[in-house]
């Protein structure tokens, strides 16, 4: 007997239908076996939240901001439709079960509206339930603050509910259901050949995530890895209990290590050189300090050693904060003297390959370069840490990049049968 946490996103609950089908599944998980206790967590429906920030968006510009005690108060009723509707789907098919809203399980979370984070989670109502022989369905993305302000925990945040409600019961397994069947080597859309992976670390699963790998909130990651709560992506359109999915979790000394285990992208990059700047103490503070102080993330970062004190800096920003960089930027000439020069590019992509492997092999960043020049694709910028190597290229030759590596690093060929 095991005690799992099930999460069900939007898709999986977009219906009447799909929400009497998860109802049919969460049956089976339970009764599998000599029986499972479960607790799921679901998300609203596919296109509530959507439609719920638009509606506040047609009072107010940004609600998320400039309402957050509201908007946390709008969005956070979508979980609260699925949780009862599923309930009463399950009870339907004869299965007691119980709906929760965050604040009634509690789920504490500190007060910062529309990105809360979980403070700590009082397991003692959902264990009394489930040794009551109940499903227990909790509402998704939503908690509540030591004021009893409702809280959302940013978008795509029931991931991350899932996993820490999974710690705070201590379950076995929190197990995401999603509409892919697992993690892929890569994008199965920009390459066919791509593979379903049987395990990932969650090392290399964060990095996944936060270089674009869009199949999990990246704080569920960071949470399961930090609780070590295994983890696993499975398919919630597939029939049975038998589909093994993906697990993440920690690296095991028996896993061979492959040099690389995926590939991932980002397309919504652009890339701003500030040249020609005196090359004196202060000035990366004074120019990123005001790119950050715009609330405009920046990634990559290249400084260049420089030549006749004068050297350039060149970084990398989400593509719709590009016009805005550089705005800010011009700003600067005031500070920073007005012969610098500013130019950029709005049409780049970064191209990431990723695997805990790296640590142990060396040439793998070589063999990459070599791919792409290859390839004819021209690298702008690179960066690397233990486990992943990250170049900035021409948005245009992505797929064809993405292609050309998953071929040389034989992603398409499980990882023990890899020559
Ligand atoms: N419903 C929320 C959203 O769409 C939370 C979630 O789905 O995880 O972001
Ligand atoms: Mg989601």
């Amino acid at each position: 007997m095991a005690t799992l946490v099930q999460k069900y996103g939007g898709t999986s609950v977009g219906s009447v239908e799909r929400i009497e089908n998860v109802a049919r599944k969460v049956i089976e998980w339970k009764n599998k076996g000599d029986g499972n206790d479960i607790v799921v967590v679901v998300s609203a429906m596919s296109g509530e939240t959507n439609r719920l920030i638009g509606l506040a968006e047609s009072i107010i510009e940004n609600p998320e901001r400039k309402s957050s005690r509201e908007y946390d108060v709008l969005v956070s009723t979508g979980e609260q439709v699925t949780v009862a509707l599923l309930c009463m789907a399950l009870q339907k098919l004869g299965q007691e079960a119980i709906s929760y809203t965050g604040w009634q399980v509690p789920l504490r979370t500190d007060g910062s509206n529309s990105k809360a984070r979980i403070e700590s989670i009082d397991p003692e109502n959902l264990s009394r339930e489930l040794k009551a022989g109940k499903v227990v369905v909790v509402a998704g993305f939503q908690g509540v603050d030591d004021d009893n302000n409702i809280t959302t925990l940013g978008r795509g945040g029931s991931d991350t509910t899932g996993v820490a409600l999974a710690a705070a019961i201590g379950a076995d397994e929190c197990q995401i259901f999603t509409d892919v069947d697992g993690v892929y080597t890569t994008d199965p859309r920009v390459v066919k050949k791509a593979r379903r992976l049987n395990t990932i670390t969650f090392e290399e699963m964060l990095e996944m995530a936060s270089l674009g790998s869009k199949v999990l909130q990246i704080r569920s990651v960071e949470f399961a890895g930090k609780y070590n709560v295994p983890l696993r992506v499975l398919s919630s359109f597939d029939e049975g209990t038998d589909n093994h999915g993906t697990l993440i979790t920690y690296e095991d000394d028996e896993m061979e290590k492959p040099k690389v285990t995926g590939i991932a992208f980002t397309r919504d990059e652009a890339e701003v050189k500030v040249s020609n700047v005196k090359d004196t103490p202060g000035v990366a503070a004074t120019i990123l300090g005001a790119i950050a102080d715009a609330n405009i993330d920046v990634d990559m970062i290249v400084q260049n050693i420089g030549t006749d004190d004068r050297t350039d800096f060149t970084f990398t920003v989400k593509r719709n904060d590009y016009d805005e960089a550089v705005t800010v930027l011009n700003k600067l000439r005031e500070t920073i003297g007005d012969d610098i020069s500013i130019s950029g590019d709005s049409s780049i992509a970064k191209l990431s390959i990723v695997g805990v492997g790296m640590k142990s092999h060396v040439g793998v960043a070589s063999a990459m370069f070599s791919t792409l020049a290859k390839e004819g694709i021209n690298i702008r910028m690179i960066s690397t840490s233990e486990i992943k190597v990250s170049v900035v290229i021409d948005e245009k030759y992505l797929e064809l990049g993405t292609r050309a590596l998953h071929d040389v690093f034989e992603l398409e060929t499980p990882r023990e049968m890899r020559a």
